[in-house]
């Protein structure tokens, strides 16, 4: 089958996975407020809910109310698609990107509960797009080793309460620094070369058990915490015995912390404060976003320095990088207004 075309540099590809319900959703499976149309279209809270034809309910069974929004995406995925199948037609494009020295990122984006981490780290039997993505990258590199010669290095980060911690060495909080040459530099972040697939499983899981959760109103096991997964590529070209055109590219892949309102989780304290710079990363990313949609009518501030997660990204989004959004979001009843948020936020970003 052909790939899609890939996005062109410089631009967001938004995309949609719809996550299978919950065991505590079963029950409320036949009201389900997504519908899939095909690989590109989703209805929002359709009107006529699936379930037996009509012909069979009573009639005077009454119509239902829904809002029934027709969202249009560069690709949608529903409850059935594999991890493979989200990485091949979201991430394993852009791995041409960065081959060809550009930096490119990968954002999941949604609610507490919206399959975020599973989509970007997975479970150990479905590992997501991290592992995917070192695993093609591997054999890309493999099938070209000989014209130049490659270093693959990782880190894993997270930005939690304005605050960069290392998630594979875990020490203080670390501080951003911009090098002419380098780039975004966090000082004292480790970088690490896994040497096999069991041991890159290892250090993401390690790095996610290392994650900052607290427990909230909202959901027992939510995370108020970006993780950044960063992937840096050297190349060397080596011509008569010289080395020379190093050549250094890297690939952002975030999952994002939840994007529902702090108001939502009833946050009290300590918890409110995290809640709003929670708010000011989403935030700044969200706006950054929208100025870089502006580029296009001329405008040329883009507010990288409003929070912690688009400073350590402004090398990475915007300018000739490509970037994916994947907008992960539940169809059940019971998270209407995230999914809502969600879809018509994802919506935007399009327009990219
Ligand atoms: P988030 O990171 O957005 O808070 P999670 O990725 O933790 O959400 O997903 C919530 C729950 O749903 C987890 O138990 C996860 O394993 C499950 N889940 C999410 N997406 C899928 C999927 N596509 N297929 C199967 N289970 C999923
Ligand atoms: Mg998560």
């Amino acid at each position: 089958m052909a790939l899609d075309p890939p996005p062109k540099e410089g631009t967001v590809a938004v995309m949609v996975r719809v996550r299978p319900p919950g065991p505590c959703e079963q029950e409320q499976a036949m009201h389900c407020i997504l519908h899939v149309v095909d690989q590109h279209v989703l209805i929002f809270d359709p009107e006529e809910h699936s379930g037996p034809p009509s012909s069979m309910l009573p009639t005077h069974r009454p119509k239902q109310q829904g809002k029934d929004v027709k969202f249009v995406f560069d690709r949608v995925f529903g409850e059935g698609a594999t991890q493979e199948e989200v990485f091949k037609h979201t991430t394993c494009e852009m791995l041409d990107s960065i081959l060809d020295g550009y930096n490119c990122s990968v954002f999941a984006y949604g609610a507490t509960g919206a399959g975020k981490t599973y989509t970007m780290l997975g479970l150990e039997k479905s590992p997501g797009i991290m592992y995917l993505t070192m695993m093609e990258l591997y054999r890309r590199i493999e099938a070209r080793e000989g014209e130049k010669s490659y270093e693959v290095l990782v880190s894993y980060q997270e930005v939690y309460n304005e605050q960069i911690h290392d998630l594979l060495e875990p020490k203080g909080p670390l501080a951003i620094r911009e090098d002419p040459e380098k780039g975004v530099v966090v000082q004292g972040l480790s970088f690490h070369r896994p040497t096999s697939a069991e041991q890159l499983l290892e250090m993401l899981a390690n790095g996610n058990k290392n994650r900052t959760q607290h427990p909230t109103d909202a959901n027992a096991t939510s995370s108020r915490s970006h993780a950044i997964f960063q992937i840096y590529l050297k190349q060397q070209d080596h011509i008569g015995g010289l080395t020379r055109d190093l050549q250094v590219a890297k690939m952002s892949l975030i999952d994002l912390a939840g994007s529902e309102r702090a108001s939502v989780t009833k946050t009290k304290g300590k918890r409110l404060r995290e809640g709003a710079n929670i708010n000011r990363s989403l935030l700044a990313l969200i706006n950054v976003m929208n100025a870089l949609a502006d580029v296009k009518s001329k405008k040329t501030h883009i507010p990288y320095r409003d929070s912690k997660l688009t400073r350590l990204l402004k090398d990475s989004i915007g300018g000739n990088c490509r970037t994916v959004m994947i907008a992960a979001v539940s169809p059940s009843v019971l998270a209407y207004e995230d999914t809502y948020n969600t879809l018509k936020y994802a919506s935007r970003a399009k327009e990219i």
